[in-house]
C-alpha cells in the first residue's frame, strides 16, 4: 500500500493540474467550465460572510477553486448560477432523499403557509410528527422536536447528565455530532476537513469530560469505563459513521456498546441525524435490532428545512422541562411549515416501498464502482449501505478514522475537479458520505458510472 501511495504521489506530483486541466480553458468533455456568476457571487460572499459560505465544507477550499453557486434544484439535478447542471450526490447533506423539491413535499408546505408560519403555541402537526416518529422508531417513546441536528445531540447529552447525575461523555472519533462545544473533540465533517477535529474556542475545561476513543475499538471502551467507575454519563456514537467517509462497526460493536452502557448505568445515545429514515425506516437501530436509550435525529426529518429531533425511554425523556429538570426549549422548535414539509417526506417514504428502491440503486452503483475499479486495476477501498456510500482514495480497509485518513487527498481533488467537470457533483471532502435518492434513476446511475470510469482512468494515468 505505501508503494502505492508513493507511486501515485510521484506521479501525480509536482505541476500536477497544469494548464490543460485549467478550469477556465475548453474542456475535453466540450464545454468551457469556467463559472461567471459562481466566481462573482463567491467573490462578494467572502466580503460579507467568513469565507463566503453560511457552513465550512461548502467553500470547496482544500479544492483550490470557487465552489458553483446553485440557482435551483429538482430531482436529483442542481442547476448552477451559470445554468450548468449537475447529478448531485450531496442530496443538502442528507435530507433529499426524495431528491430535490419532492412535489408532495412543496404541496405539504403550500398548503401550511396560508394558516400562519409559526405561533410558538402547540398544533396538531406537532403531535402528528411525534406520533409518526414513535411509530416508526420503536426505541422512540416520547421525542422533542428542535431546529437543527446540533440543538439535538446538545440536548440529548444534557439529558443523558441530567438523567445520570454523571459527567463523562464517550464518543468516537471521526464522529460528528453537530458543533456542540463539547462534542468538538475528534470530530469529523467540516472539522476534518479543514483539518481542525478540535476546534479553538473550546477550553480545555470543557472537552475534559469528553473521552473520545477510536471507533470499533471495545477495548479502549472497557478501559474507559474501567478508569471512570460510575461517572460515564453517556456514549453516542453514529451507529454507521458517515462523517469522515463512510464505514461500518465491526460485527459485535454495537452490541457491545449496548450491553456495557447497560451494565454501568450509563445511556447509550444513537446520532441518527444522517442515518435516521436512511439506512432503513428506523435508521441503524431499525436495521441491526439494538435498543438505544436515546436517538438524534435530523436531516432527513425535516424535508429539506430547518428540523431536528432526540427521544427516546419514556422515563429518561420525562425529566426534560416542564416535567423534568433538564432544561430545553426553542421559539421556533416544531415549526407548523417545517412540520408539515417533514411529514409530507416521512409519509412518502413509507407509502412507496422507498427503502427497496434505494437499496436497488445502491446496489447498482457498488457493482459498477467495483467493476469499474478491477478494470483499472485500481484496488480502492468503497463501502456502502442502502443509499449511502464511500470511495476512499485507499487500498486498505477503513473501520476508523485513523484508516479513513488514510487516502490521498491530491488523486481524491484530481477525481472530484473532473466529476464536476462532467456533470456529476460529489461531496466536495473525501471525509463525507455521498447519498442516492429516490429521484435518481437507472439512468443517472448509468451516466454516473461512465464518468467515474473516466475520472478513474484519468487519476489513474497521472
Ligand atoms: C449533520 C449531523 C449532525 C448535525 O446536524 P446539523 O443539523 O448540521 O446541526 C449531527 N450528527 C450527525 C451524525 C450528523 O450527520
Amino acid at each position: 500500500m505505501q508503494m502505492f501511495v508513493i507511486l501515485l504521489q510521484n506521479t501525480l506530483g509536482a505541476g500536477g493540474m497544469g494548464a490543460q486541466n485549467s478550469l477556465e480553458s475548453p474542456t475535453e468533455y466540450g464545454y468551457t467550465a469556467r463559472m461567471v456568476e459562481s466566481e462573482k457571487l463567491f467573490e462578494r460572499a467572502c466580503c460579507v460572510i467568513p469565507g463566503g459560505v453560511n457552513s465550512p465544507v461548502r467553500a470547496f477550499r482544500r479544492l483550490e477553486r470557487a465552489p458553483f453557486f446553485v440557482s435551483r434544484a429538482k430531482g436529483c439535478h442542481l442547476t448552477d448560477e451559470d445554468g450548468k447542471q449537475y447529478i448531485d450526490y450531496v442530496g443538502t447533506w442528507g435530507p433529499a432523499i426524495l431528491g430535490h423539491a419532492p412535489e408532495c413535499v412543496l404541496e405539504a408546505v403550500q398548503a401550511a403557509i396560508p394558516q400562519g408560519l409559526g405561533y410558538g403555541i402547540p398544533t396538531r402537526v406537532e403531535v402528528e410528527m411525534a406520533e409518526t416518529v414513535c411509530r416508526w422508531f420503536p426505541s422512540v417513546e416520547k421525542v422533542r422536536m428542535t431546529n437543527s441536528g446540533t440543538e439535538a445531540t446538545m440536548s440529548a447529552v444534557r439529558l443523558a447528565r441530567g438523567y445520570t447525575g454523571r459527567k463523562y461523555v464517550i464518543k468516537f472519533e471521526g464522529c460528528y455530532h453537530g458543533h456542540v462545544d463539547s462534542l468538538l473533540v475528534s470530530a469529523g465533517s467540516g472539522a476534518l476537513t479543514h483539518g481542525e477535529p478540535d476546534s479553538a474556542g473550546v477550553p480545555e475545561e470543557f472537552a475534559a469530560l469528553t473521552i473520545a476513543l477510536p471507533y470499533n475499538d471495545t477495548a479502549a471502551v472497557a478501559a474507559a469505563f474501567a478508569r471512570y467507575p460510575g461517572q460515564i454519563a453517556c456514549v453516542i456514537v453514529e451507529p454507521y459513521p458517515g462523517n469522515a467517509g463512510f464505514y461500518l462497526p465491526r460485527p459485535g460493536f454495537l452490541e457491545f456498546l449496548r450491553e456495557i452502557t447497560a451494565r454501568h448505568g450509563a445511556l447509550l445515545i444513537f446520532d441518527e441525524v444522517m442515518t435516521g429514515f436512511r439506512i432503513s425506516p428506523a435508521g441503524v437501530q431499525g436495521k441491526v435490532g439494538i435498543t438505544p436509550d436515546l436517538t438524534t435525529l435530523g436531516k432527513i426529518i425535516g424535508g429539506g428545512l430547518p428540523v431536528g429531533a432526540f427521544g427516546g425511554r419514556r422515563e429518561v425523556m420525562d425529566c426534560v422541562s416542564p416535567l423534568g429538570p433538564v432544561y430545553q426549549a426553542g421559539t421556533l422548535s416544531g415549526n407548523p411549515v417545517a412540520m408539515a414539509a417533514g411529514l409530507a417526506q416521512l409519509r412518502y417514504l413509507e407509502a412507496h416501498d422507498s427503502y427497496t428502491r434505494l437499496e436497488m440503486l445502491g446496489a447498482r452503483l457498488e457493482e459498477g464502482v467495483r467493476r469499474i475499479l478491477r478494470d483499472l486495476a485500481l484496488p480502492l477501498t468503497f463501502k456502502r449501505s442502502g443509499s449511502m456510500f464511500c470511495l476512499f482514495f485507499s487500498t486498505e480497509d477503513v473501520y476508523d478514522l485513523r484508516t479513513a485518513m488514510r487516502g490521498d487527498f491530491e488523486m481524491f481533488r484530481r477525481y472530484f475537479l473532473s466529476m464536476l467537470e462532467q456533470g456529476v457533483y460529489v461531496a466536495p471532502s473525501p471525509y463525507e458520505t455521498g447519498f442516492l435518492s429516490t429521484a435518481h434513476t437507472e439512468a443517472d446511475v448509468d451516466a454516473t458510472l461512465a464518468a467515474m470510469q473516466r475520472a478513474l482512468a484519468k487519476v489513474r494515468q497521472m
